[in-house]
């Protein structure tokens, strides 16, 4: 067994967690069969437990964020469409231009507002009227939360509304919607599963990562109509995500679906524990967090030291990313220990 201090503190993503060993039991223990047969018992049930939850007819089961995007969009839209999107959303920024490459599908992106909603006035003015020189606009997509952020409930409503009368389709990319529920439940003091079925509602589709907060090794799900989800199930097919024996990892994802969840919170209250260990050191200029990533902006003469301070970091046993702008994820791998010692790695560089 190591010794705790000699366990690294990996701050760099909420992706980086280990299965723990209930989680390890749940999938050895899973039954299993061949998932393009529509015969593994324990995707099924994962489908059918994330759609019921969400509020969903129906899910599929996906290897990747990413990928459950791509089935979204080009199942949205077709050859000649558009799609509008923030400039820092996942599925336009961090995914290849995947809807563009595989499915001619052009993104419309629009610039976010501090508070990283896209401007009500900004979506309607990008809808583009029928007449043969625009791309059809088909589909407005949102992230929430997005870097972080929780999108305000009534900013979802209304964007989504106004979508929906312009006849747009409506996705969400929620990877991280149980932190977005969590922090929206805990300003309500509301239930953290209503309120992500109540962010969810406002949707035509919802994707979901199990491999980020909720701490499962693999895999997202896409929610929407058997329609649609028809539809998604082919794109999969032919983005080569049909996968066979999945119900080993399915189970995972029911698993972080059943123990993981109310957890979250745990990881919001270190998020704000670190932000309030590097208050008023100079050189850093740090953004409160409202779920379990923590921006810190390097200022000063301390802009151009990122990569001595990451260094440093290491020496310490702590990881993080950035250049100018660091960041800092918690997540189900780290706890009150890790973050102080993190807190003291970070102090001790900018006493030096
Ligand atoms: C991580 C992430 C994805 C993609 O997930 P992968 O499984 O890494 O492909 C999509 N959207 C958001 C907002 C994410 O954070």
């Amino acid at each position: 067994m190591s010794h705790p201090s000699s366990k690294v503190v990996d701050l760099r993503s909420d992706t980086v967690t280990q299965p723990t060993e209930a989680m390890r039991a749940a999938m050895l223990a899973a039954p299993l069969g061949d998932d393009v047969f529509a015969d593994d018992p324990s995707v099924n049930a994962l489908q059918r437990q994330i759609a019921e939850l969400l509020g969903f007819e129906a899910a599929l089961f996906v290897p990747t964020g990413t990928q459950s995007n791509l089935c979204a969009i080009l199942s949205h839209c077709q050859r000649g469409d558009e799609y509008i999107v923030g400039q820092q959303a996942h599925c336009y920024r961090w995914e290849g231009g995947g809807a563009a490459v595989f499915g001619s599908v052009q993104p419309q992106p629009l610039d976010h507002q501090p508070d990283g909603t896209l401007a009500l006035d900004a979506i309607e003015a990008a809808i583009k009227p029928d007449d043969a020189h625009f791309a059809r606009t088909r589909l407005l997509a949102l992230e929430n939360t997005l870097g972080g952020k929780l999108l305000p409930f009534a900013y979802v409503e209304q964007a989504t509304q106004l979508a929906q009368g312009k006849g747009l389709a409506r996705h969400l990319d929620g990877a991280r919607l149980f932190n977005a529920a969590t922090a929206q439940a805990a300003a309500l003091g509301a239930d953290v599963r209503a309120e992500a079925r109540r962010i969810a509602g406002c949707f035509d589709s919802v994707s979901v990562c199990f491999s980020k907060g909720l701490g499962a090794p693999v895999g997202s799900a896409l929610c929407g109509s058997r329609e649609f989800i028809a539809r998604a199930h082919r794109i999969r097919k032919m983005a080569g995500g049909g996968m066979r024996q999945a119900g080993l990892l399915a189970a995972a994802a029911s698993y972080a679906l059943e123990n993981h969840v109310d957890r979250l919170a745990d990881d919001h209250a270190l998020a704000q524990r670190l932000a309030q260990g590097l208050q008023g050191i100079d050189g850093l200029q740090v953004e409160l967090p409202q779920t379990n990533l923590l921006f810190v902006d390097l200022t000063g003469a301390a802009r151009s030291r990122s990569g001595e301070l990451l260094a440093h970091l290491k020496e310490h046993g702590v990881l993080a990313t950035g250049l100018y702008r660091l960041r800092f994820a918690t997540h189900l791998d780290v706890d009150a220990a890790g973050i102080d010692r993190a807190i003291g790695a970070i102090r001790s560089f900018f006493r030096a």
